[in-house]
């Protein structure tokens, strides 16, 4: 269900959406905290600090959370900085990607190679309603950006897999090895810096932190999307409670009422445009 967590919600002003991916839009890759947070959580056991495992598993979803959509290697540096905190000699943040990369596509690989072969359709691994959702927003006349942090090749195979890429013109973005180039925090300041967008005229939709708090800390309206994955049918009450804690406006479990989602962002919470 829908529901509207500041009453003063307004994106009747958005001229520019912002998509997270994973989590958002796309759900071949989910799943992945259940693999990020166990692996994490083995390098910081057996480091003799007698921490529970309650204790350690708190730890770790801590910084997960807090880095989510940012790019993986942050998280990678934060787990790096966990084990050598105490006493560990931990490998390279790249070697802890790679190993989360490896684990990950054990679980993901059979989606991608069902999607490349065509035995299985893009709906199958979007959010219900991402489509209606992003055609909605192009007949509105804005203009849609997609930002990951995700790999850059990744993030577009994926996008072009799950036939979305289109509704973006290009403007698809994910992690890049050099990390000064592209972040969501760098998108945001482009957008007003150099396309002469005011705060409020941007709009965004994540499952992550990093994208809500980077367009709320400027004036803009965020969307949460809690989705209790993978069936997306419900709202998942530990997103629901981080995403509000972030600054989201507005929390959806998928984007289904798009009656209802656009009457909260554009005409005025409680009535519907679309119906
Ligand atoms: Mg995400």
């Amino acid at each position: 269900m829908l529901e509207i967590i500041s009453p003063a919600t307004s994106a009747a002003k958005a001229r520019v959406v912002i998509f997270d991916f994973d989590g958002t839009l796309s759900l071949i890759r989910s799943g992945w905290m259940d693999v990020m947070v166990p692996m994490c959580i083995q390098q910081l056991s057996g480091l003799g600090t007698g921490e529970s495992e309650e204790t350690l598993k708190s730890v770790v979803e801590d910084f997960v959370w807090r880095l989510t959509g940012k790019e993986t290697i942050y998280q990678m540096m934060a787990l790096a900085d966990a084990v050598a905190r105490r006493g560990g000699k931990p490998l390279t943040p790249a070697e802890y990607k790679k190993m989360y990369l490896d684990r990950l596509w054990t679980r993901i690989e059979s989606r991608i190679v069902s999607l490349r072969t065509g035995s299985a359709s893009p709906e199958t691994y979007l959010v219900p309603g991402s489509r209606k959702l992003l055609e909605h927003l192009n007949e509105r006349g804005l203009t849609l950006y997609l930002a990951s942090g995700t790999d850059d090749a990744n993030v577009r195979e994926e996008a072009a897999l799950l036939d979305v890429a289109k509704y973006f013109r290009g403007r698809v973005y994910g992690a890049l090895d050099d990390l000064t180039s592209f972040s969501k925090a760098i998108l945001v300041r482009k957008l007003l810096a150099e396309a002469g967008h005011r705060g409020d005229e941007l709009l965004v939709f994540g499952d992550g932190y990093v994208e809500i708090e980077e367009v709320k800390k400027v004036g803009g309206t965020a969307v949460g999307v809690a989705s209790a994955e993978p069936e997306c049918r419900v709202t998942d009450e530990w997103k629901r409670k981080r995403l509000i804690g972030a600054g989201a406006d507005v929390i959806v479990p998928n984007f289904e009422d798009l009656g209802g989602l656009d009457a909260a962002l554009f005409t005025g919470a409680g009535v519907s445009a679309l119906s």
